[in-house]
């Protein structure tokens, strides 16, 4: 396909991203606080703009139903293994993991497919720690599910963060093959005249 030269070669531009959904990703953050905040913002496919945010429900945070709980107890610790069950001595909660409620994440694609969308963007928040992919972030990104398009937003909630974006600790990166690479963000209030990349892809008129 002719585009695929471009969408490669778009791989390392900044993330340009409203200031509205920069807004609403750290006023969800800061809700969820101490919990991590997870979800993505949706944009039209062959594009490269985030459109449309959606809140993800954590599905590690307690709902308070004790089966469906343990249940997500039993998947956490089978996806994390030894390796990652904890952290700083603790066992790894929402507060420190997030992870997808599977039937709304399922959801949310078919509503995403039957609108020709894509996750332009991924994001969480880590209340304790930087703004970085953890291991379990980076092995998250890597699995069958990896696509290297995806911006992977993490911002950080904790005491003493160390704003990069408006004042807040918003970053981005690509995820591919377990290879982490830091992105550039371009806040923008529209994006009527700022480059995206989506100006590459060849009318197909
Ligand atoms: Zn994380």
């Amino acid at each position: 396909m002719c585009v695929r030269a471009d969408a490669e070669r778009t791989l390392d531009v900044v993330l340009v991203i409203r200031a509205d959904l920069v807004e609403h990703i750290m006023a969800h953050a800061r809700e969820e606080h101490p919990h991590e905040a997870c979800g993505m913002i949706a944009g039209a496919e062959g594009d490269e703009r985030p459109e449309r945010l959606i809140r993800m429900l954590n599905a590690a945070k307690p709902s308070g139903d004790e089966s469906a709980d343990e249940q997500e107890r039993a998947m956490r610790s089978v996806l994390l293994g030894d390796a990652h069950a904890e952290y700083q001595g603790e066992q790894r909660s929402s507060t420190t993991y997030y992870t997808f409620d599977t039937k709304q994440r399922l959801r949310v694609q078919r509503e995403m497919d039957a609108r020709d969308e894509w996750p332009v963007v991924i994001y969480h928040s880590h209340t304790r720690s930087p703004a970085y992919p953890s291991q379990v972030d980076i092995d998250l990104a890597s699995g069958p599910a990896s696509d290297p398009r995806i911006h992977y937003v993490i911002v950080s909630t904790r005491d003493e963060a160390s704003p990069t974006v408006g004042g807040y600790e918003f970053r981005s990166f690509r995820i591919v093959n377990g290879v982490v690479t830091e992105e550039d963000v371009e806040v923008v209030e529209s994006y009527m005249f700022s480059h995206t990349g989506a100006d590459d892809v060849p009318d197909r008129a």
